[in-house]
């Protein structure tokens, strides 16, 4: 019997890449948890790499310092794609081309934004990095109040209050609009649930967590409670189960296991249409029986093993993903 593994289009929607770059996207033996040779081994057909940006001041300095650092990093994962020895990978632009990598046996790589601070201060400029980068998402704070919005964890070093703008801006309000406009996707992993609510209710395009677990089972801040996901369904936006043991188990320690108890649960409140997977790897990430992206079989076999049907878990490993990409495909006004 084949593995049904091996037959899937499985996307994990976020990784982060060492920074500064250490230019081993392609080397077998480095200590990083995912580069082109360790998703070829574990049967991973396509990633979403994030460009993270720490939270900084919130004046010019951290602003110019936000909006360098998002186009370095940005840089070195288009710089991913090409061709060494029987490895390939191709920086995708839509869902299509996603569809294509796979088909060719390519690794599908698609651009992303951790923490909206690498605008700037200036919205607009995520129309640039979607035409030249091929930007797909953004979330719109990481840890630590932005310009943009207020984030689920404020940062206290950063002298941050509970809450700085009772959740988004009236400049985070214009970034919702413009990534709509240019088909990026809005991020709400790291945010504060006002800034979610808001953010769900404003956006064109279904907002989704690329990297949260459920709060119901593991009350962490950076989770989403019963009444996001909720929100999450009637707007057809999508949370993304991340590898972060901290936010699957209390006090730490959760297994692959409780990463697929996360999915049954979400599935069984919103629908399998709503959830997917990520690993959080080289930014945090990885758990007991997923630690780097050479063990992706083992989350197959236990959605398996949980009951969930291949049609499923086709959906929960990529399939929502895409359907999610077009729909802020078709949304796009520019670029
Ligand atoms: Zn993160």
């Amino acid at each position: 019997m084949t593995d049904l593994h091996h037959t899937l289009l499985t996307l994990d929607s976020h990784i982060d890449i060492p920074w500064p770059d250490r230019q081993d996207a392609w080397t077998e033996d480095t200590p990083r948890q995912v580069n082109v040779p360790k998703t070829r081994k574990g049967g991973l057909k396509a990633v979403c790499l994030a460009a993270y940006i720490p939270q900084g001041s919130r004046d010019d300095a951290g602003h110019a310092e936000g909006w360098d650092r998002v186009q370095g990093m940005l840089d070195v994962i288009s710089g991913i794609e090409g061709r060494q020895g029987n490895h390939s990978a191709c920086v995708c632009r839509t869902a299509a081309d996603v569809r294509a990598a796979y088909e060719a046996g390519d690794l599908a790589v698609i651009p992303a934004i951790e923490n909206g601070h690498g605008l700037g201060g200036q919205p607009e400029r995520i129309a640039e990095l979607a035409r030249r980068y091929g930007v797909r998402y953004m979330t719109l704070t990481h840890n630590g109040h932005n310009a943009l919005a207020d984030a689920a964890i404020p940062r206290k070093d950063l002298a941050d209050a509970e809450t700085l703008h009772g959740g988004l801006s009236e400049l985070g309000r214009e970034a919702i609009a413009h990534m709509n406009r240019s088909g990026v996707l809005v991020d709400v992993s790291h945010a504060a649930k006002s800034t979610m609510m808001q953010a769900s209710e404003i956006s064109a395009t279904p907002v989704f967590a690329s990297h949260s677990c459920a709060r119901a089972l593991c009350d962490h801040p950076r989770n989403l409670d019963d009444e996001q996901l909720d929100r999450l369904k009637e707007t057809g936006g999508l949370i993304q189960v991340t590898a972060m043991g901290s936010f699957l188990k209390k006090g730490g320690g959760g297994t692959v296991e409780d990463l697929v108890r996360h999915v049954s649960y979400i599935a069984n409140r919103i629908g399998v249409e709503h959830v997917g997977i990520s690993s959080d790897f080289d930014g945090g990430g990885g758990i007991p029986g997923w630690k780097d992206a050479t063990e992706t079989a083992n989350v197959t076999h236990a959605l398996q093993a949980a009951g969930f049907t291949d049609a499923e878990i086709s959906a929960i490993w990529g399939g929502n993903m895409l359907r999610l990409l077009e729909t802020a495909e078709k949304a796009t006004t520019v670029l």
